[in-house]
């Protein structure tokens, strides 16, 4: 898994992980910017289930998204690739 360095913006590696919980997992990140060489932690967590699983485990207990959470990744989703899109054209190349 990568990060980004929130010291000096370039890419961090997870070194090692390991899970807390089944829904909690702590990761071991290093920067691979080599005058930077921070070393840090993150935790992953399971947030929120978008859509039901098949096989739900007893005990496993994680909220569902509103309507309303869907819609508006849904709309987040086709803005970010409005805006990849955007990016690709090269200027002056357009009609
Ligand atoms: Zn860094």
């Amino acid at each position: 898994m990568a990060f980004i360095c929130p010291h000096c913006n370039c890419v961090a590696y997870t070194r090692t992980s390991r899970y807390l919980s089944p829904l909690t997992q702590e990761e071991y990140l290093q920067c691979t910017n080599i005058v930077c060489g921070h070393n840090f932690t993150l935790f992953r967590t399971v947030r929120e289930t978008l859509s039901p699983p098949a096989l739900p485990k007893a005990g496993i207990h994680i909220p569902m998204a509103t309507k309303q959470r869907l819609i508006e990744m849904q709309l987040e989703i086709r803005r970010q690739k409005a805006d990849t899109e955007n990016q690709l054209e090269l200027p002056g190349l357009t009609a």
